[in-house]
């Protein structure tokens, strides 16, 4: 007999029918004994008389019998399926469980994040997490669609690559094929998307993994994150910003109907109304900041396209650098203010945007520099050594070649999903997150290899 899924039972009444699952609990009442078994689509009530009674928690089990509407006292009307159950005929238990060594059936706040992130496949079953791992899915799978039906098309870039300076410190792979170099895990594909539009795709996107080794923060995972990368050609601004604009307000409508955006068109301000406003470059817009279901989406724009450069530099340089790029060093200056490039740097407004929700930054983008001569000139304000110049040739030889102008954006998923579900931390939105000492969940990396692996790569530790 074909499996029957739980939710499917609901239109199966007075039919004999096959379900696969987990014993989510029992209770036993002398000779009957209830039963609520649980697949990916829901629990149903399964009762049984003179059966079941060996069954425990989390047994994975088959069980055939007849779905019968409950008699009226037994109706719950809080779950889908609590006008049915299922009378047992036969069972079997395909695999047995032992004691959970972590509780699942609460939303698991309040377990330590070790122990949960050790059992995370356990952690995984309870009913938040599984909802927030397929509403994942369900984004993805929206944002796919509505990308491609507007002619984007999606390009896998490397993961094994040269550092993608976006500020952070690079994950490195040793390479054993030329021993004492290395490769750099992607901090984004910005490279390769406008190498991309040079290629002539025109229209780009990718779910791309991007990796920064980072300390991790509550909005900032460790190591690894997920990010919607987008570039167009022959855009404006206005172009980037409408068309976000429209696909997330789109996505919540169908994904979220509970969500509320607080305002449509999405408010815009510039860097400085938002500093001289809020103090900040990430307001929070929401009306209610009480509403759990108030989502403010707004722009941050003219951003200034320098900041001071840090103690800790920037761009591992010279050491004589004044200016690091506020967004990356491939965003180009205001058209309006290039004048000012050699004038006086810090004046120079950057055609970048930040995305902004609830207060956080869910992404940012910008128009990018496509004349060689400009990307020259910012490297020379950031300090680059000739070296440093010498690593981004390709990029600038490219351009030599036919560029269209271009530009793009990045949200973050993971931060985007966490915000709109109001989870307070990136972890409740990632299936296998790393612990912040960098530990994978699960499994035990980083770990210790073999000399012999080492003496390969031609690596003493
Ligand atoms: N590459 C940028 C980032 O990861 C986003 C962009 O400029 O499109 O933040």
């Amino acid at each position: 007999m074909k499996r029957t899924l739980v939710s499917e039972a609901v239109k199966m009444v007075g039919k004999k029918v096959r379900l696969c699952g987990w014993v989510d609990s029992k209770r036993d009442h002398g000779k009957v004994t209830f039963v609520d078994l649980r697949d990916r689509t829901g629990k149903l009530q399964v009762v049984g008389v003179g059966k079941l009674g060996e069954l425990r928690s989390e047994d994975v089990v088959e069980i055939t019998g007849l779905v019968k509407e409950r008699p009226e006292k037994l109706i719950n009307p809080k779950v889908e399926t609590g006008k049915i159950e299922l009378e047992v005929e036969k069972y079997e238990v395909l695999s047995k469980s032992v004691d959970l060594p972590i509780p699942i059936d609460g939303d698991g706040y309040d377990i330590g994040e070790k122990q949960r992130t050790k059992y995370r496949y356990l952690d995984l079953r309870r009913e938040r997490m599984s909802k927030n791992i397929r509403l994942r899915s369900e984004v993805g799978q929206f944002l796919r669609n509505w990308l491609m039906e507007r002619d984007f098309i999606e390009v896998e870039t490397p993961i094994l690559t040269k550092t993608t300076p976006e500020g952070a410190r690079d994950f490195l792979v040793p390479a054993r094929l030329q021993p004492g170099k290395f490769y750099a895990l992607p901090q984004s594909p910005q490279q390769y998307k406008q190498l991309l539009m040079v290629a002539g795709v025109e229209k780009y996107f990718q779910l791309a993994r991007c990796f920064r080794d980072e300390d991790a923060r509550a909005d900032r995972a460790y190591g690894e994150f997920t990010q919607l990368d987008i570039e167009m050609s022959f855009v404006s601004q206005e172009d980037v910003l409408e068309l976000t604009e429209k696909m997330f307000t789109e996505m919540v409508k169908e994904l979220f109907p509970d969500k509320k955006i607080s305002k449509i068109p999405w408010p815009r301000l510039t860097y400085g109304e938002a500093m001289e406003k809020y103090g900040t470059d990430k307001p929070d817009l929401r009306k209610n900041k009480k509403d759990k279901n108030e989502l403010a989406f707004g722009w941050v724009f003219d951003f200034p396209l320098f900041v001071k450069q840090s103690e800790e530099e920037f761009f591992h340089g010279s050491g004589e650098a004044k200016f690091a790029p506020s967004h990356h060093m491939f965003t180009a200056p205001h058209p309006d203010d290039i004048p000012l490039l050699s004038k006086d740097p810090t004046k120079v407004r950057g055609s970048q945007y930040d995305l902004v929700l609830n207060g956080f930054e869910v992404g940012g983008g910008s128009i990018r520099i496509h004349q060689a001569e400009i990307q020259k000139k910012i490297f020379e304000l950031i300090g680059f050594s000739k070296k440093q110049k010498e690593e981004f040739e390709h990029l600038l030889e490219a351009f030599t070649y036919g560029v269209p102008p271009h530009g793009g954006i990045a949200p973050g998923l993971d931060r985007l999903l966490m915000v709109i579900l109001g989870e307070p931390n990136l972890r409740e939105v990632i299936a296998f997150p790393h612990l912040t000492s960098g530990k994978t969940s699960v499994m035990d990396a980083p770990t210790k290899v073999a000399k012999k692996q080492l003496k390969e790569l031609g690596i003493k530790t």
